[in-house]
């Protein structure tokens, strides 16, 4: 959580430093580290002491292995989907038994790895169980069955949520088995009778716009479902259950406090099973965690009237903030104007604006018609909550240029900088 204050504090710090600077980076993105080690400690403390477990980051939401580093540092496992996410948690210092590897598209090669080197997968579908089968002969002499981390990833089918591109609990999702289809909740809990090695189980209801109670839903099926395998094997064969991530996020106000506490209880209402310390937990939050911690700084070029409409022609478009742009009604982002020395721009006098990026096509804008205070050729604009999925995950358009992306921390009464991505001329 960035306060308004310290906002101002962190913009105007960034432009004597030249950290944004109008010629050579007039874009830039900053994570407050105090912010996010406050949230990481709510998620923690939100957990009842007496059940284990283990918090692991969705790497896509921000893969840079210096960031990845910091978050281990916090206590952070890590989430990955792909060979590259894996090699940059492994780079970033995790440790195979930290790290839990999703996707729907895993290659043998990726498998073999992953089964060979401790790291837990959540198979997808009953191909890749077969797949791993296989492999697990090739293993034999190496990697015993019983060494195996591996679960079934079960879509609960319990619905979408308001963003339905990011909705991965719906009838047709293609993540998981889905459990309520015709005959699947049976051979689910067939495999598990086939595959004794197989001692987890996993589900991630969806991201941004999936409700806490959608959520809790979903993960209360899996719940029952791991139950009734385990009466069925008449053993404690699921030891361990991935309820995800996919917190949501106040886009539209600063908030004072995660909401970690909150999802545990609405999840500890509708699963109650969960909680007893029968089982281990693994989560799997990406944008909860540092979402809020982050903003993108941008320098304002050129102001021009058209059509009788205020348009200012910033740094910051598609290219660091991809799903803004081609999803504006689904990721409205708030947008603050600061002067060309930092401060923050008086109220009182807000206009309708746009705010468009450098990208080479008319729709990329950030913010349409937007109230803000008068901006002029100089200007900074400053997107918020753009700490996860926006400038650490650039979408390369026109060559333009590669934002830094800095760390920020309190030290007495000053902020001292960290470089977690030097800046480029290009993508
Ligand atoms: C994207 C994803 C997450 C993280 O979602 P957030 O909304 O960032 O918390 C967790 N698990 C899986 C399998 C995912 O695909």
């Amino acid at each position: 959580m960035h306060s308004s204050e310290l906002r101002e504090e962190i913009v105007s710090a960034m432009l004597r430093k030249g950290l944004l600077c109008s010629e050579r980076f007039p874009v830039v993105s900053v994570l407050d580290f105090d912010g996010i080690r406050r949230n990481i400690r709510a998620l923690y403390d939100a957990f009842p002491p007496h059940v284990d477990v283990q918090h692991t980051f969705a790497v896509k939401a921000n893969s840079l292995p210096s960031v990845l580093r910091e978050l281990r540092l916090m206590g952070m496992g890590a989430e990955v989907a792909s060979q590259g996410e894996l090699r940059k948690a492994l780079e970033a210092g995790h440790e195979a038994s930290d790290i839990v590897f999703d996707s729907p598209a895993k290659t043998r090669l990726e498998l073999k790895n992953a089964l060979a080197s401790g790291v837990a997968i959540n198979i997808d579908n009953f191909q890749e169980l077969r797949r791993i089968k296989e492999l697990s002969l090739e293993l034999r002499t190496t990697v015993p069955e019983t060494a195996f981390r591996a679960g079934i990833r079960v879509n609960p089918q319990v619905g979408e949520g308001k963003i339905s591109a990011m909705s991965t609990a719906g009838m047709h999702s293609k993540f998981g088995i889905p459990l309520r289809d015709l005959g699947m909740r049976e051979q689910i809990i067939e495999a598990y009778l086939d595959h004794p090695w197989l001692t987890r189980i996993h589900t991630h209801v969806g991201s941004q716009g999936c409700a806490l109670e959608l959520i809790a839903n979903g993960i209360r099926d899996v719940t029952l479902l791991a139950e009734e395998i385990n009466l069925r094997v008449g053993r404690k064969q699921i030891q361990t259950i991935d309820i995800g991530g996919g917190m949501p996020v106040e886009f539209d106000r600063d908030t004072l406090d995660s909401r970690y506490a909150e999802y545990v209880d609405v999840v500890q209402s509708a699963v109650p099973e969960l909680f007893t310390g029968a089982y281990s937990l693994v989560t799997e939050f990406g944008r909860s965690v540092i979402a809020k911690h982050g903003i993108t700084l941008a320098n304002v070029e050129y102001t021009k009237e058209v059509g009788g409409r205020q348009i200012a022609i910033t740094h910051a478009g598609a290219q660091v903030a991809a799903r803004t742009v081609f999803m504006p009604d689904a990721w409205p982002l708030r947008v603050e104007v600061f002067d060309a020395a930092g401060k923050r721009k008086p109220g009182g006098n807000e206009c309708h604006q746009d705010v468009a990026g450098p990208c080479c096509f008319a729709g990329d804008v950030v913010a349409t018609n937007r109230l803000l205070p008068p901006m002029v050729q100089g200007d900074v604009v400053a997107l918020l909550d753009t700490g996860a999925y926006y400038a650490s995950t650039p979408f390369d358009y026109n060559s333009l240029p590669l934002p830094g992306v800095y760390g920020v921390r309190k030290e007495g009464s000053s902020l001292r900088f960290s470089t977690l991505r030097e800046p480029a001329d290009f993508i």
